[in-house]
């Protein structure tokens, strides 16, 4: 089974996958994570701790705000999804994130014989977002969650990652989930939606 979570920053969408990653026991595969692991200082017996090239290329998008390119973003995804663990499934968390994503997707999964088969929209209510990210920055001092590239990043997801619903639209697999309930309830209300 082939899940995507699609939610603008701050809806959830990290901590449903991973619980329900557990539950179907397939793989977790966030691109924001996969992306800011490019940026992370890797030991250099040499040089001492440094970011690789693409790590620096990377932080200039994700600090931003901005998205990182699709062609590299599906670079990261085609490799994972080559991976044994995912023949079976997976949960794509934050990902595809543009028209033009999906539009790939589509055809690597195809080309496979695999499918998308269900899209968890969650809908959320934007000022309590705001302040959920705004306690996130200070808990995990994560860099893109200042009120100003928060901001920068709604505005992507209206922008960029909303119209993502359309192109699912005619497949009739979105299920729209509450943001704004508790974890447990919204987790409750995924799995109903699960198909059988
Ligand atoms: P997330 O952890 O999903 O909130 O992603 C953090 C940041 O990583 C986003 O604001 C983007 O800069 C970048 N990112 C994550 N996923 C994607 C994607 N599918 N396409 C482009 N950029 C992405």
């Amino acid at each position: 089974m082939r899940i995507i979570f699609i939610g603008p920053p701050g809806a959830g969408k990290g901590t449903q996958c991973k619980r329900l990653a557990m539950h179907l026991a397939i793989p977790h595969i966030s691109t924001g994570e996969m992306l800011r692991e490019t940026k992370r200082p890797t030991a250099d017996a040499t040089s001492g701790d440094c970011v690789s090239a693409l790590g620096r290329v990377v932080a200039g998008y994700i600090d931003g705000g901005r998205l990182a390119p699709d062609y590299l973003v599906m670079r990261l995804i085609t490799k994972r999804l080559a991976d044994p663990d995912c023949q079976a499934g997976c949960l794509f968390d934050g990902f595809p994130r543009t028209v033009n994503q999906a539009v790939m997707l589509d055809d690597f999964l195809s080309n496979k014989l695999w499918q998308v088969d269900l899209v968890l929209n969650l809908v959320a209510d934007e000022e309590a977002l705001i302040g959920r990210l705004l306690k996130r920055a200070m808990i995990e001092d994560r860099v893109d969650d200042s009120a100003e590239t928060i901001a920068a990043r709604l505005r992507v997801f209206h922008t960029q990652t909303a119209p993502v619903l359309d192109h699912y639209a005619d497949r009739g697999i979105i299920h729209s989930i509450d943001a704004m309930e508790s974890p447990e309830t919204m987790f409750a209300k995924i799995l109903a939606c699960l198909p059988v």
